[in-house]
């Protein structure tokens, strides 16, 4: 059984007193809600302040990055003991924004996939492609390819516990959500991949969530379609009232 997960990745926002008041606000909003995981991911210097207000609540904490050494010569990084420390239990890894700007390659996202997963984080491992990807056919040999380098020497015990996201780069930030349609047709072959892979078992099981311009105006019917298991959600995470209807309109979708 696939529980619906709504994470929001609030990027680059909030300072401290903003996140409390915000992670607040949320907590009281979603106080009665069990039927979907729920996951906030702060920016690393609020996460300790954050979860001091969530660590009693259905809320989890997760951090938008990690390194793949827990200590060392590593400067300006943070490892996974790291984030455990102040809380986390998820991690977000490979978003399309740290792909870009930073460069990440399949091979960094596979160690720190591998990583996470030794030291007892859940990763959220980003795939999905870009404008010109689409628009010249690519989409699905991108995904295959994010998929399967995210995936390198991962066993399958291991990948039983990642969470996937498909996030298309043309959706994020940009108002254009992917069609229910779309957003279905790769989650479906993401699923395939995955059996493919591993075993249909693993594929049944893992939840993969739809990730660019989710608001709770577009959330009821990407969570009708079979394969979308939840939402990794950038803007609309950032507002106390849509992330809480985001979270309410998610509720209790059991697939599989
Ligand atoms: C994201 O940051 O992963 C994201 C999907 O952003 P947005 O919801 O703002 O498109």
């Amino acid at each position: 059984m696939r529980k619906s997960f709504i994470a929001g990745n609030w990027k680059l926002n909030k300072k401290v007193s903003e996140a409390v008041e915000v992670s607040k606000a949320i907590k009281e909003g979603v106080i009665n809600l069990s039927g979907a995981d729920i996951c906030i991911c702060p920016t690393f210097t609020v996460l300790k302040s954050v979860y001091e207000i969530i660590k009693d609540s259905n809320i989890a904490l997760g951090a938008q990055n990690i390194w793949y050494e827990n200590q060392g010569a590593y400067t300006g990084e943070i490892g996974a003991s790291s984030l455990l420390d102040v809380g986390c239990k998820y991690v977000i890894i490979g978003h399309s924004e740290r792909r870009k700007y930073l460069n990440e390659s399949d091979e960094t996202i596979a160690h720190k996939t591998l990583s996470s997963l030794e030291s007892g984080l859940i990763p959220i491992v980003c795939i999905g492609e870009t404008l010109e990807e689409r628009e010249s056919g690519k989409a699905q040999k991108i995904i295959e390819t994010q998929f399967s380098g995210a995936c390198k020497n991962l066993p399958a015990d291991k990948f039983s516990k990642v969470v996937i996201a498909y996030e298309p780069v043309w959706a994020i930030g940009t108002g254009k959500t992917a069609t229910p349609e779309i957003a279905e047709e790769m989650h479906k072959f993401i699923r395939q991949l995955i059996k493919n892979r591993y075993n249909k078992e693993l594929a049944d099981n893992c939840r993969i969530l739809y990730g660019g311009s989710v608001t709770p105006a577009n959330i009821e019917n990407l969570m009708k379609e079979p394969d979308i298991d939840g939402a990794l959600v950038g803007g609309a995470s950032l507002v106390p009232e849509s992330f809480i209807e985001l979270v309410k309109k998610s509720q209790n979708k059991q697939t599989q």
